[in-house]
């Protein structure tokens, strides 16, 4: 190999594409990063409509990472409690971090503020940004794989990560198939003013055309808020997101139902098509596919960046062993144990959430009368509720 050849390209400066390019560079690694727009600074003023529950293994990665402290000093709302009911009736399933002998059950955090400070950290990590640009084309051979990119540029590397989105161009390139369907939904977001604290605590309705979150978020200058994740049958979100202020906090308040008393303030709304899409394979030769590249699921479980935070941190352990024997860390055989490894969470996972969608989101009457008894009982049964917590926490 050439010395100018580079050990890694990422494709993608989501949040899975820049905590792969910097925890390879931590690695001793070289690495490029590949990036259509140059990621958006955050700022405190202005707060990303998309937030994520980041689930306690993924902060570790980030504090692993050195960028945990400039996310959390910016703003990340720690939840300590979870209630998650059924509009039809029956108990609440509810996570406790005292019960759980946990301090916190995760952080919210907005996208922009993780990509924002992941960016800066693989900057002065030494990864070298290709932004704008964007790959258009690749080629694979016994030791290395080539891509090129818009602007006429060639680059080589013995690994080629693809962390390009759910319409991931790396994949297609691949030659890697998908298969999934759309939900018919939408998930309309927006930060809520209501009365009453949040007490930390992510609230999720289930309801007949999808499920309703309100997560915890930092107070505002009018009082407490959260962020919302509204799953909605597309021609209703379509005419919620247009419809007056007024107009929409009245249907909000009627869907929630919940414990925040009046709700006071919208902010701007937007909504993103739901569906679930899986890669044939997370690998193929010399390529691995990471986060939405590789699965794109619902949101009721908060889970879809965390799994693909789950992929990195397997992949910097494969790589970051294989560097410290001097192995190459783009060995296919090497990337075909780490594909078995996660495809097989993110399968499960996936199907669970569409499973949870589909007896959830209907008002069919049997499901109405067995669904209610089961959150119920998984949250008085110890043991249950321990389990499910510890797969979402990934602990
Ligand atoms: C309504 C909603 C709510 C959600 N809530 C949660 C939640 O609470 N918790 C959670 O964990 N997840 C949540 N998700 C899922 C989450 O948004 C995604 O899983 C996550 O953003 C995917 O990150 P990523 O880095 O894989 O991809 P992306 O964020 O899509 O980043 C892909 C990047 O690749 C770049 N790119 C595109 N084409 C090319 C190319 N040819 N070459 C190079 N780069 C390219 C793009 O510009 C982009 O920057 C939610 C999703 C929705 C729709």
């Amino acid at each position: 190999m050439s010395r100018r050849e580079l050990d890694a390209i990422v494709a993608g400066a989501g949040v899975a594409g820049t905590a792969a390019a910097l925890g390879l560079a931590r690695a001793g690694l070289q690495v490029a990063l590949v990036e259509p727009r140059e990621p958006p600074a955050w700022s405190a003023g202005d707060p990303d409509l998309r937030v994520f529950a980041i689930a306690p293994d993924n902060a570790a990665l980030l504090r692993d990472l050195g960028a945990w402290d400039a996310i959390a000093g910016a703003r990340a709302q720690p939840y300590r409690g979870m209630q998650v009911w059924d509009a039809g009736g029956g108990q609440p399933l509810v996570f406790d971090a005292d019960r759980l002998g946990r301090r916190e059950l995760g952080w919210i955090i907005e996208n922009r503020l993780l990509v924002d400070r992941l960016w800066t950290a693989a900057q002065q990590a030494g990864v070298r940004m290709h932004c704008p640009d964007r790959i258009t084309g690749l080629e694979q051979g016994l030791d290395g794989a080539s891509v090129e990119l818009e602007s006429g540029r060639r680059l080589r590397a013995r690994l080629v990560v693809g962390a390009d989105g759910g319409a991931s161009r790396v994949r297609e390139l691949a030659g890697i198939g998908t298969r999934g369907r759309s939900y018919g939904q939408r998930g309309l977001v927006a930060y809520i003013g209501h009365e009453r604290p949040h007490q930390a605590t992510c609230w999720q309705r289930f309801l007949p055309g999808g499920p309703l979150a309100f997560l915890p978020f930092p107070d505002g200058p009018e009082g407490p808020r959260s962020s919302i994740v509204w799953s909605l049958p597309d021609e209703e979100a379509e005419r919620l997101l247009h419809a007056d202020p007024a107009r929409f906090l009245v249907e909000l308040s009627r869907a929630f139902d919940g414990p925040l008393g009046e709700l006071t303030s919208v902010s701007a709304r937007a909504a993103f098509p739901l569906r679930r899409q899986l890669a044939a394979t997370q690998h193929h030769g010399r390529v691995v596919l990471v986060g939405d590249a590789a699965h794109v699921v619902h949101p009721l479980a908060g889970q879809g960046v965390n799994l693909g935070l789950r992929d990195v941190s397997a992949l910097l352990d494969t790589a970051g062993r294989a560097a410290e024997s001097g192995a190459d860390i783009g060995a296919p055989a090497r990337l075909a144990r780490w594909n078995r490894r996660r495809r097989s969470d993110n399968t499960v996972s996936a199907h669970a959430f569409d499973l949870i969608d589909r007896i959830y989101s209907n008002d069919a009457p049997l499901p109405v009368m067995v669904r209610g008894h089961f959150l119920g009982i998984a949250g008085r049964v110890p043991p249950l509720n321990r389990a499910l917590w510890r797969h979402a926490a990934g602990t």
